[in-house]
């Protein structure tokens, strides 16, 4: 049995990681559980699952959520909830499923506890890669991949060597509008953003692939999960979302991984690694589709993607400061207080001002994530 702690478990990623759970119930165990605001979800997930620690967002969640607990349960809330969830528990394994780079701290504190990472969070990584990186190698902690791509890379990177890989491609469907002009990007609005043509994810994540943070976000978690130089990652439009990724080999051998769109597969294989289990999703035929289609990105349509570049490469706080500009920038453009295009010239804004501090200490990147949520609250 391996027992299995999730922070963020009421969200997309969070569920589907219950979903395969539920499918193996003499593989896993849930030993904690963190929700947001959720309760209802939480609850129902809390008489199902029986974690033995549970946290909410805030006080005053957890003085609601409180008398409904069965008795023992131990239960927390807010950051030190999600520590005590990661790190305080008896997982062997947590699934790191909140969105946004709060899911630092409770990351780092699950390592330190010497746990494996199922990381979902790549918004923790993008923040402070060289900080979870290091501590995990100084652990011998395992960070196991669950974003698609990524998962995809793993796979194709098993019994391989890294060094003898030429350069590592990431695919990336395009999101909602990867078939409008930029001119056609002026009025879009959010209802329409929030529908993407191949996966059905969390609201942030789906303006992050609209927008092209998303493969900017996942080019930088690249980075760090298979140490690879920026200039051995690429990206390539692939509509159809079924190559998942692929690596290059120096001999000019590549190997892909393919397979429908559906999470609960690179969620199962990094809970189940180095093992494999039965899926219930769909199988590919590639008969029946009969064609795959690629295209060249397109970096004066999708500048956000080349400014992940950019800061990627200037390294120290400047994907901080990326990362942090575009949480609040989708934010706001959630709220519907600024348009679709404002997310980028926030970004865009937050960055020339932003002054990068190299070698950052948790401190330093906690201070640059705050300094860029107050600029891009403002911009
Ligand atoms: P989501 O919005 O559906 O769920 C987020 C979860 O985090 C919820 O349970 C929410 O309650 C919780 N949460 C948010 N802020 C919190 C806080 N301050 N304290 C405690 N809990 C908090 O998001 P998602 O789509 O599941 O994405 C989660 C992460 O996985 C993101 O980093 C995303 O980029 C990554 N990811 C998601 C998918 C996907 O298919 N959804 C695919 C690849 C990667
Ligand atoms: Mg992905």
């Amino acid at each position: 049995m391996k027992k299995i702690a999730i922070i963020g478990s009421t969200g997309s990623i969070g569920t589907q990681t219950l979903d395969v759970v539920s499918n193996h119930p003499d593989q896993f165990q849930v030993d904690a559980l963190a929700g947001g605001s959720n309760i209802s979800l939480l609850l129902e997930q809390v008489k199902k699952f029986n974690p033995r620690i549970v946290s909410v967002g805030t006080a005053e969640l957890a003085d609601e959520i409180r008398p409904l607990l069965p008795a023992g349960t131990k239960l927390y809330h807010g950051q030190e909830g999600l520590i005590e969830v990661a790190a305080g528990s008896n997982a062997d394994m947590v699934v790191t499923a909140v969105v946004g780079s709060v899911g630092l701290r409770s990351t780092l504190a699950a390592i330190e506890a010497g746990k494996q990472i199922g990381l979902a969070n790549k918004e923790t990584l993008v923040t402070a890669g060289h900080l979870v990186m290091e501590l995990a190698a100084a652990k011998g902690v395992p960070i196991l991949p669950v974003d698609s791509e990524h998962s995809a890379v793993f796979q194709c990177l098993n019994g391989e060597s890294i060094r003898e890989a030429a350069n590592i491609t990431l695919t990336a469907s395009g999101g909602s509008f990867r078939d409008l002009s930029r001119d056609q990007l002026t009025h879009v609005t959010v209802e329409d953003a929030l529908k993407h043509p191949n996966w059905s994810m969390g609201a942030k994540i789906t303006i992050d692939s609209a927008t092209m943070v998303n493969k900017g976000l996942e080019v930088i978690e690249a980075h760090w999960l298979f140490g690879v130089p920026y200039d051995q990652i690429q990206v390539l439009l692939h509509p159809e979302s079924i190559v998942h990724s692929y690596v290059e080999f120096v001999d000019g051998s590549i190997i892909a991984q393919l397979g429908t769109p559906d999470m609960r597969v690179p969620i199962q294989y990094a809970l189940t690694y180095p093992e494999r289990r039965p899926s219930p999703g769909g199988r590919l035929s590639l008969a029946k589709i009969g064609q795959l289609h690629f295209r060249e990105m397109d970096y004066a349509r999708f500048p956000c993607l080349r400014l992940a570049f950019e800061c990627g490469r200037i390294g120290g706080t400047a994907p901080t400061a990326y990362n942090a500009a575009n949480e609040i920038a989708v934010a706001r453009f959630l709220n519907k207080e600024i348009s679709f295009l404002e997310i980028e010239s926030i970004i865009e804004k937050v960055l020339e001002e932003h002054k990068v501090v190299a070698g950052p200490d948790l401190e330093a990147i906690e201070a640059a994530d705050a300094w860029a949520r107050v600029r891009a609250g403002q911009l």
